[in-house]
Parts: C-alpha cells; structure tokens; sequence
C-alpha cells in the first residue's frame, strides 16, 4: 500500500523564522521528524495521499513576492540584500541541518563558491 507522505508546511508571515522558512515544502519520515522546530514554532504537517499535490503557495513563493521591508524584516537587512541581488536562495540562508548561517558564513561560503 502506498503511503502517505507528510510534507513540512511554514506558516507564510513576516514572524516566520529563516530556519523554518527553507524546511518549508519538505518531507519528513514520520511526525516525530516534524514540527515543532523550536518554541513558538508555527509550521505544521500536511498529510499529502500518493500523488497528492498541495495547492499552496511555497515559502519561497511568498517570500519573493514581499516588499524590501519584509523581506528584510524576515530576514534582516544585510541579508535581504544579499537575496535581493540573487546571491543567497532561501535554502541558502540555512546550513544542512537546517539552522540559520550568520552573515559571516554566508560571506565565507560565497568566497568559496567556483566563479
Ligand atoms: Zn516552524
């Protein structure tokens, strides 16, 4: 039988945290792999069937339609910069175990990237 797939949902706000912005849209294995993430986190689970399509909008949808404010509200000013100029994506912003890369390492990690 297949299963049912549980898809990470961030709630679409300028209070939303980087962190749980870019785990928006992701799949964990089993509820306990999902939220919440940290205190006061608002994502939740979606409960997707095979096949199944959520008719959203994605984090990243949401968050390029912002004005500058929010974005650098959300994601502070130097770094709404940065992802202004297209140089750091949301998933950019955080590192592989999802916590969120101060702007010393995402400098670093630019200077690192192949021209
Ligand atoms: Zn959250």
């Amino acid at each position: 039988m297949a299963r049912t797939r549980l898809m990470v949902t961030a709630t679409l706000d300028s209070d939303t945290c980087v962190e749980c912005g870019a785990k928006d849209g992701i799949f964990v294995e089993t509820e306990d792999d999902g939220p919440p993430f940290h205190n006061g986190c608002r994502c939740a689970l979606l409960f997707l069937l095979p096949g199944e399509k959520p008719y959203r909008q994605t984090f990243r949808q949401w968050l390029k339609a912002q004005d500058a404010a929010t974005q650098d509200k959300l994601l502070g000013k130097a770094k709404g910069k940065l992802y202004r100029a297209g140089k750091v994506s949301v998933s950019g912003f955080v590192d592989v175990r999802g916590n969120e890369l101060t702007l010393d390492q995402l400098k670093r990690r630019e200077r690192r990237k192949p021209k």
